[in-house]
């Protein structure tokens, strides 16, 4: 995953992204600013599930989008990011001013310490008195012992700017895991299953090897947010996640696609072996009594319907997610419990 942001975007694709973008916006009247711009490229290259549905819920509500509608949704998905990592350019800032300042003044001692030397060895040259001698000796050897500081001093401050800068990219890559993962499952979200799912693609083209994907969607699950609660439901999700983790493994990859949907990556497997897989999540998750374990009620099973798809020569992401919802759509209609394959 590349930090630098957008940077996954080649010419093609950007450029595709900006029509949509301009198309967008114009239709619904919006000033094509930056800031509505980035909206807009985030929201048609799909890059956030949580943007475009409250974009949605903006652009449905009237005709007329309102700026401070805007502004606020602006707010909400972009300004905290930037302000992770202007604090981090402010903390390297302040520490490259720090170790600069700090080199000028060794520069400047070091010449001036030079220069002591010289006149030391100017000295040595003329005829002079042992008592000058020995006040000139205790002269360099204060100079030296200053100088021996100095540098001592810049060799600590040398090694606390690492440590700090060894500690801001540590932060730097909390905060870049931290806008790939689900914060209720711990999973990947929406948007790193995106950015996988388009690599994924790109290699399963290039070593011309099958890949699928699966998308799991929990059955009934308003009637049992109804009658157990909504955060007995969370905790639903998060076994999911759970059972996914351990049905999967090597290079496959699970996400939470969006409220109770699921979302699997499986490289290097073709429809057949997708289909085992998708059957063995079912059942692990469908043959599971859920129990509290804090104050030990029950709240029966759970299923899920899943649909399964193998991308296609030359298939787009978009295209390849479509056809699995259909095929989950499928699944739904003939009875839930049970796994689909796309057409
Ligand atoms: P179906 O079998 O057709 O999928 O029925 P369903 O009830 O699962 O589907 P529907 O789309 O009607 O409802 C999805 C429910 O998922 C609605 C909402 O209560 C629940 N849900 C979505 N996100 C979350 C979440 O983060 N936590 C909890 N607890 N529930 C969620
Ligand atoms: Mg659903
Ligand atoms: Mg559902």
């Amino acid at each position: 995953m590349n930090l630098i942001p957008y940077s996954d975007d080649d010419f093609a694709k950007a450029s595709e992204r900006l029509r949509l973008v301009i198309s967008l916006l114009s239709k619904h009247m919006i000033p094509p600013s930056p800031m509505n711009f980035r909206m807009g490229y985030d929201y048609v290259a799909g890059k956030s599930d949580e943007l475009k549905a409250a974009l949605n819920e903006i652009l449905a509500e009237s005709p007329e989008v309102s700026t401070d509608a805007l502004w606020e949704l602006y707010q909400q998905f972009f300004v905290q990011d930037d302000k992770a990592l202007e604090n981090m350019r402010q903390e390297l800032r302040h520490i490259i001013v720090n170790i600069q300042g700090e080199f000028e003044r060794s520069g400047g001692n070091l010449s001036s310490y030079a220069n002591k030397l010289n006149r030391f060895s100017a000295i040595l040259d003329t005829p002079i008195s042992p008592e000058t001698m020995s006040t000139e000796v205790r002269k360099v050897i204060d100079d030296t012992r200053t100088m021996e500081q100095s540098q001592h001093k810049i060799e600590s401050q040398m090694s606390s700017v690492l440590s700090e800068v060894e500690l801001l990219r540590k932060e730097l890559e909390q905060v870049k895991e931290e806008s790939m993962t689900d914060g209720l499952t711990g999973i990947a979200n929406r948007r790193a299953f995106d950015t996988a799912l388009e690599h994924n693609i790109d290699s399963s083209r290039e070593e011309k090897v099958p890949l699928s994907i699966l998308l799991i969607d929990i059955d009934h699950f308003k009637t049992f947010n109804d009658t157990y609660g909504h955060l007995v439901g969370d905790k639903v999700l998060r076994f999911l996640a759970t059972t996914l983790k351990h049905c999967l493994k090597g290079k496959d990859m699970a996400a939470r696609f969006g409220g109770e949907e699921f979302a699997v990556i499986l490289p290097q497997t073709p429809l057949g072996g997708a289909d085992a897989i998708a059957n063995q999540i079912r059942k692990a998750i469908s043959s599971v009594e859920l129990k509290d374990r804090s104050n030990g009620a029950c709240y029966g099973k759970v299923t899920v319907s899943i649909g399964i798809a193998q991308c296609r020569l030359n298939e787009l992401p978009n295209q390849l997610i479509n056809r699995v919802d259909r095929a989950l759509y499928l699944a739904k209609e003939r009875g839930r419990n049970r796994v689909e394959k796309a057409t």
